[in-house]
């Protein structure tokens, strides 16, 4: 296939729910130390090689993001997606791959936040397009924070050891809408304070863990709108040894 045609294979399914895209870090200082070599290459938009041991191997994703590819490059497609949201629709974003592979650093940022992720960038594009429309209409923005931990849902906003003894269960409303029963709900006014409170969650996770932040619209206290998930993949051995599981 021609990078065209792949273009156009692309755009007929546009209309498809689920894409996967793909970034490929750039090697570490330790890799390159090692003397590691790259095993991976971006061949264009949609397709990557893999260096395998049975071989050189092509896969195509919707997207594949080099190792040049900026955080505004990445988070390019996801604006789009809170747009959705302010429209209506639920959207989920997530992050997945082995330890090290830059989960975090795609959703999240740096540790310096001098290179933010999709994460802070989502929080202030949802309060950008809500200003853009403010005139038209009025949202208010809510958001809870969850941990899949040893199998059980805890809540990133209560501290944990009271999390423990919290059951949150996951329910359907009458619309179908999947909702954590039981969860924690914190009220945003702007993306700082969406950012505050999604911190103090980080603060309360489980290293190896698989986290998800839900920011929700809603027009009254009761009546939620669109819903952005944001969800990154624990897949830290070595930190679940550490825990000693
Ligand atoms: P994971 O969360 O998947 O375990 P991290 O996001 O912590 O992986 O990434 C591992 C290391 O690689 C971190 O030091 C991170 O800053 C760095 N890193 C990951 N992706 C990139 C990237 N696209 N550009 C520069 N550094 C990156
Ligand atoms: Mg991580």
């Amino acid at each position: 296939m021609t990078q065209e045609d792949r273009k156009q294979a692309v755009n007929t399914v546009v209309a498809r729910k689920i894409r996967v895209f793909c970034r490929i870090r750039p090697m570490s200082k330790a890799e390159l130390g090692r003397g590691s070599s790259r095993v991976t290459e971006r061949l264009d938009d949609y397709s990557v090689a893999v260096d395998t041991p049975r071989g050189l191997k092509e896969f195509q994703y919707d997207k594949v993001f080099g190792t040049t590819s900026s955080q505004e490059d990445v988070f390019q497609d996801v604006r789009r997606l809170i747009q959705s949201t302010i429209d209506g629709f639920n959207v989920c974003v997530f992050a997945y791959g082995q330890t090290g592979s830059g989960k975090t650093f795609t959703m999240v940022g740096d540790k310096e936040l001098k290179n933010p992720g999709i994460m802070p960038r989502a929080f202030r594009a949802i309060f950008d397009i809500i200003q853009e429309n403010a005139s038209k209409f009025h949202f208010k923005v809510s958001t809870y924070m969850l941990e899949l931990y040893n199998e059980r849902l805890l809540d990133l906003f209560v501290f944990p050891a009271d999390a423990v003894g919290k059951k949150i269960e996951i329910k359907k409303d009458k619309k179908g809408l999947v909702f954590a029963h039981g969860a924690e709900t914190k009220e945003a006014a702007s993306a700082e304070e969406l950012f505050a409170l999604f911190q103090q969650g980080c603060a309360n996770r489980h290293v190896a863990a698989t986290s998800m932040c839900r920011a929700g619209l809603h027009r009254d206290p009761v009546q939620w709108f669109g819903f952005i998930t944001l969800v990154t993949v624990g897949t830290d051995v070595r930190s679940l040894r550490h825990t000693g599981l």
